[in-house]
């Protein structure tokens, strides 16, 4: 049987950092499981390949979640990347770190070495922030391109002169010492090409005789013996393939994302008893906290259609589009070179609201049913908006033994209270930035919600009927105590109880954080494999309050 020091399910963000940074020094072997293909497909390249990748099952595990009190019935869409670089192959290449106070708030709930100061040495090692930024929070040097949309847009500007004038600041830097602002976005992209985790980290890593990655490899569950974890069943090939059995010589490492992980834990006989027993699964070691606590960002998407202007929707039409083609195919910019957002917002939804809990996102561009799956015919702006640190709390857990049968992810939005009102202060000040005077020259009507909607009722009822994911699922093994009830991985991020068993991926997160969930996956992967491998953290950073 093949063995290695460490065996790492998914090769998606987490994993791809994991896979550099443990085989750097070449003594060591590191096998990564992938359950889906290479990341050859040109969409996955090209940044508006996004909207193909969307919904490409070659590399996305397409899920559906389950209906909850707050969907009006849908079961809402819930895309998650299965290739090399996981879902950062097919995210919308947006960099936004968090907040401070999300950070710190993790090391108050019992995490040692997870405060902002401790974790601002790992954002800035990974970076090579090219453009704005103080180099107190900002890395020059690390592998991670993150540039600055550079795509000026009069529809953008006009939105931007209209936060203003609302009293919302332009910033700089939304990365660096304060979110609160409104700016263009700043991407993972590089050259007018995707700047994937795979990119980064994992493809210089497979270059090294000490890194196997195996694709189409689909893991079913972890080898134990007794309550230690020696090693990784998976099918080559995936359903219906070859059985393989891989050993690890000193950890088994869970990247597989916050659906996926809890998933192959449960699998695996981890978690809780009553649910491993309604589908037959011996406990190996109960841990009630596996899957729950799944958190996410849920956002509804104000439309407005747009006069005197053309906007994306036309120009991804006809000839325009050959014209656009050409010009990334010589430029590398313009209309291919774009993400799904390009201006993005923090700002707070009441005057007593100490940090921005709100999270708005503006494009030139309007989608049918509100999804960025597919652009409508008709001109049209985006405006979305969702509270960034909601308090409502769901889960996942197995559908049944098959490990090949998708999981049931409940992810129960909006059901606290004050999720309910911060999303429809976010949906009133999405209406206000739209309704501003310098966009007033584009604004033909509101389409979404619509005129007719006015009251909070109304617009929450106008949010349960269309908002959607914003593709940011969390917090399913989450990082704390050992005497904790929901604790899954101490602040080593080992699975507590057990031996030789680490999770590393955005699952471990223990609360929301104020951002898209990529960078800070990749931090908590980089300061891992220091903690994997007994280094020394880098001196955390000595900020002024
Ligand atoms: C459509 C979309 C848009 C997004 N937009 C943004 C954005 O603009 N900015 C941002 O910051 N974040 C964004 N995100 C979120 C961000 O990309 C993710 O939070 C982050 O990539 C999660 O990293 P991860 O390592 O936890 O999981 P992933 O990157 O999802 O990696 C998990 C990997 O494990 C593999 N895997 C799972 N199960 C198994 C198994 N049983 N066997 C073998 N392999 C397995 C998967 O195929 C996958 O490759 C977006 C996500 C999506 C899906």
């Amino acid at each position: 049987m093949e063995t290695f020091d460490y065996v790492i399910v998914g090769a998606g963000s987490a994993g791809s950092v994991l896979a550099n940074r443990l085989s750097e020094d070449g003594g060591t072997t590191v096998c990564v499981l992938e359950a889906g293909p290479r990341d050859w497909h040109p969409y996955i390249h090209l940044p508006a390949g996004f909207i193909k990748t969307f919904h490409m099952k070659s590399v996305n595990w397409a899920y559906q979640q389950e209906p909850g009190p707050y969907t009006g019935g849908r079961s809402i869409y819930a895309p998650r990347g299965k290739t090399l670089g996981g879902s950062s192959s097919i995210n919308g290449h947006i960099y936004n770190r968090g907040q401070r106070q999300d950070f710190d708030t993790w090391a108050q709930m019992g995490n040692r070495g997870w405060g902002y100061a401790d974790v601002l040495p790992y954002f800035k090692r990974m970076e090579k922030r090219v453009g704005e930024g103080d180099d107190e929070f900002r890395g020059r040097e690390g592998p991670l391109t993150v540039t600055t949309m550079e795509w000026r847009d009069p529809l953008c500007e006009a939105f931007m002169a209209g936060a203003i004038s609302l009293g919302i600041p332009r910033n700089p830097d939304y990365n660096g010492k304060i979110q609160e602002g409104v700016s263009y976005a700043q991407r993972t992209i590089q050259n007018g090409l995707r700047m994937s985790a795979a990119k980064a980290f994992l493809h210089p890593a497979r270059k090294r005789p000490n890194v196997n990655v195996r694709t189409h490899a689909h893991a079913t569950n972890i080898v134990f013996e007794g309550k230690r974890a020696v090693g990784v069943r998976y099918l080559r090939g995936g359903k219906g393939g070859t059985p393989v059995e891989v050993r690890a010589n000193r950890e088994v490492i869970l990247s597989g994302g916050a659906y996926n992980s809890p998933q192959v834990l449960q699998l695996s006989g981890v978690g809780s008893p009553d649910l491993l027993q309604s589908h037959g699964i011996e406990v190996r070691h109960a841990l009630p906290g596996v899957g729950e606590g799944l958190q996410d960002h849920y956002a509804p998407r104000s439309v407005a259609r747009v006069k005197n202007i053309r906007t994306i929707n036309e120009l991804r039409q006809g000839w325009h589009l050959w014209v656009e083609a050409l010009k990334w195919a010589t430029t590398r910019r313009g209309l291919l070179s774009l993400s799904p957002t390009m201006v993005y917002c923090f700002w707070h939804s009441g005057e007593t609201t100490e940090s921005s809990d709100l999270q708005i996102t503006f494009t030139p561009a309007s989608y049918k049913e509100g999804v960025q799956g597919a652009l409508e015919d008709l001109p049209g702006m985006t405006c979305t908006s969702w509270q960034q640190r909601p308090e409502s709390r769901g889960y996942v857990r197995i559908r049944s033994s098959d490990p090949f049968a998708p999981p049931i992810i409940q992810t129960n939005y909006l059901t606290a209270e004050l999720d309910r009102r911060v999303v429809v202060a976010g949906m009133k000040l999405a209406r206000r930035l739209l309704k501003s005077e310098p966009l007033a020259p584009y604004y033909e009507y509101e389409d979404f919600p619509g005129p007719k909607v006015q009251s909070d009722d109304e617009l929450l009822a106008a949010a349960t009927q269309r908002a959607t994911t914003t593709f940011h699922p969390g917090c399913t093994c989450r990082m704390g105590p050992a005497d904790s009830t929901w604790a899954v991985v101490d602040d080593q991020l080992r699975v507590h109880g057990l031996q030789g068993l680490r999770v590393i991926d955005a699952s471990v997160m223990p609360r929301m954080i104020s951002a898209n969930l990529n960078a800070s996956t990749l931090m908590i992967a980089d300061k891992a494999s220091d903690l994997i491998r007994g280094k020394n953290a880098p001196e955390a950073v000595r900020l002024a309050s």
